[in-house]
């Protein structure tokens, strides 16, 4: 049988290569939207990179490939191409999986400000009281934070961003992060607001421990909605749900 792992994420990556090893009976396909120039591919696992041409794209994709399963194991603020595997399984009766990790919560000692979007997250900038600022939201939208005034942005990304870019400096730089390089980062940069996204799990997670120890605010974006959906949050309950069906 044909599985589908929409990808793009570590858990994706993890589950695509556990999948290959311990069920040979399933064809594996993992899926990467193409964001960056040098994804991190694996000898083991068929990878394709690029969209599939929206809701009918996908549809055609799975049809003509006879893809028995689909696993949504994209970033939680990837919310069309999830709308879209939503759609085009429900089309075809394939049954689809959401593997997404569950969102951070705020604890003692955090000085959140929950938003509900972007545009919100750069109004809280502009209201807010602090003026360097940590942005880490990947590169797509910064664009978004451009332009507001007396405000100087530490941006991290994985590659450049295209378009416009807020005044401040590029960190180019690829997860997983660490409490120690995380806090020695906001110091040198004399950091006083942290912007992030709610994307949950540990890898980019030592921000927020800094943030609190350094008794800084944090505007956290919420997620967007997603489908209704079986989901699990681990890959150790993506493979049983794959065992259950092979
Ligand atoms: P998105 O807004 O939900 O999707 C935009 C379009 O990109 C989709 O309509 C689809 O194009 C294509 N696409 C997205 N994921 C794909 C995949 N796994 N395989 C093939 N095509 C895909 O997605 P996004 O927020 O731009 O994220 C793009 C990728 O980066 C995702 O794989 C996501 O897991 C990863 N990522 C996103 C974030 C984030 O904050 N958004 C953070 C870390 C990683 P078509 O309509 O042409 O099929």
């Amino acid at each position: 049988m044909r599985i589908l792992i929409l990808g793009g994420t570590g858990e994706a990556t993890m589950l695509a290569k556990t999948a290959v090893a311990q069920l040979p009976q399933l064809t594996v396909q993992l899926s990467l939207a193409g964001r960056t120039q040098n994804p991190q591919t694996m000898a083991s696992v068929a990878t394709r990179i690029g969209g599939f041409g929206g809701v009918e794209g996908l549809v055609d994709y799975l049809r003509e490939r006879q893809v028995g399963l689909v696993i949504d194991a994209t970033h939680p603020f990837a919310g069309k191409i999830s709308r879209n595997a939503a759609l085009a399984a429900e089309q075809l009766g394939i049954p689809r999986l959401m593997l997404v990790r569950s969102p951070w919560q705020s604890m003692v000692g955090d000085r959140w400000s929950v938003v509900p979007d972007l545009k919100a997250a750069a109004a809280a900038v502009e209201q807010g009281e602090g003026r360097r600022v940590f942005l880490t939201i990947g590169r797509q939208e910064v664009g978004v934070f451009a332009g507001l005034a007396e405000r100087w942005f530490l941006m991290r990304m994985i590659e450049p961003a295209e378009g416009a870019v807020p005044e401040g400096v590029v960190l180019l730089d690829r997860g997983p992060y660490y409490l120690d390089s995380e806090l020695a980062i906001l110091k040198r940069h004399a950091i006083d607001l942290v912007v992030s996204k709610n994307s949950g799990g540990p890898a980019t997670y030592a921000k927020i421990e800094a943030a609190r120890q350094l008794g800084l605010g944090v505007v956290m974006i919420d997620r967007p909605a997603i489908p209704e959906s079986e989901t699990v949050e681990t890959v150790a309950g993506a493979i049983d749900w794959l065992r259950s069906r092979v």
